[in-house]
């Protein structure tokens, strides 16, 4: 258990600004999925950490080379292994059910996940950007397209697009990979759409994502930070919640629900 102490003002706050936003989003990072489980990247106990940090060439390898990436890919080694055996156990937790709830409510109207860990589909959100990509999906780099895996047959490697016979590979975004086009495009005209924006478990030091909150901030957006840690975004922010995700966001909606029952 955190030794998080449920701050019941920054709740009420957050939970006012949220109501009195006309366009609320999301950003969500690495943190909400730490909290099922998954392991990060970087830090103790981080996967790179114990792997080795990818060199930021992996995109022109699988370039180079698609089929032998694909076979490496298939045989699951390293990182990727232990990646996807955790993401496979991992569930979604209270805090992206909360964010559905909020979704549902009406109250969120998209979120951008840099997440590739298909927690936020598997709870139930709908209005979603994974930036990163999906490691659960496939993807065509010439047409863009994104697949479920069982769409592609992976019994002929490198597997080709249906659509217009373009590589396909892993919907992940790799190192060295541009951003596809389409999501970034929704990304940003998400960004300029927000009035009110919820940080959930994300420094914002990975561009792009990192300089969605500097946009939103130019045209006078307000921020709610829900992070366990203080991040270079926590002094603009309007609120913050300093504590899991998954104990400060179901409050919120609590909250949300008693003010939106209350006369006016
Ligand atoms: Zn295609």
């Amino acid at each position: 258990m955190s030794d998080f102490t449920k701050d019941d003002a920054a709740i009420d706050k957050a939970a006012r600004l949220l109501l009195q936003a006309k366009y609320a989003i999301a950003l969500a990072g690495a943190g909400i999925s730490v909290e099922s489980g998954i392991p990060p990247f970087r830090g103790p106990g981080g996967l790179w950490t114990k792997y080795g940090e990818p060199d930021g060439r992996s995109y022109d390898r699988f370039l180079d080379d698609p089929k032998g990436w694909w076979q490496t890919y298939r045989k699951r080694e390293g990182y990727v292994s232990e990646l996807i055996d955790t993401i496979e156990k991992a569930k979604p937790n209270p805090a992206h059910y909360a964010m559905v709830d909020l979704e549902k409510m009406g109250i969120l109207k998209h979120t951008i996940s840099q997440n590739v860990d298909n927690l936020h589909v598997r709870a139930g959100s709908k209005e979603l950007s994974e930036i990163h990509g999906n490691m659960f999906k496939l993807r065509c780099i010439s047409c863009n397209r994104r697949f479920e895996m069982e769409e592609i047959s992976l019994d002929e490697l490198p597997p080709h697009c249906p659509h217009c016979g373009g590589l396909v590979k892993t919907d992940g975004v790799m190192f060295g990979e541009p951003i596809p086009p389409r999501v970034l495009d929704r990304c940003q005209s998400e960004v300029e759409k927000c009035d009110c924006m919820l940080l959930v478990g994300t420094s914002s030091t990975v561009y792009p994502a990192a300089g969605f909150p500097a946009d939103a901030a130019r045209h006078g957006a307000r921020f709610i930070e829900v992070n366990l840690y203080e991040t270079p975004l926590s002094e603009m922010c309007d609120v913050v919640l300093r504590g899991p995700s998954a104990e400060c966001l179901p409050p919120i909606v609590e909250r949300l629900k008693e003010l939106a029952a209350k006369p006016k």
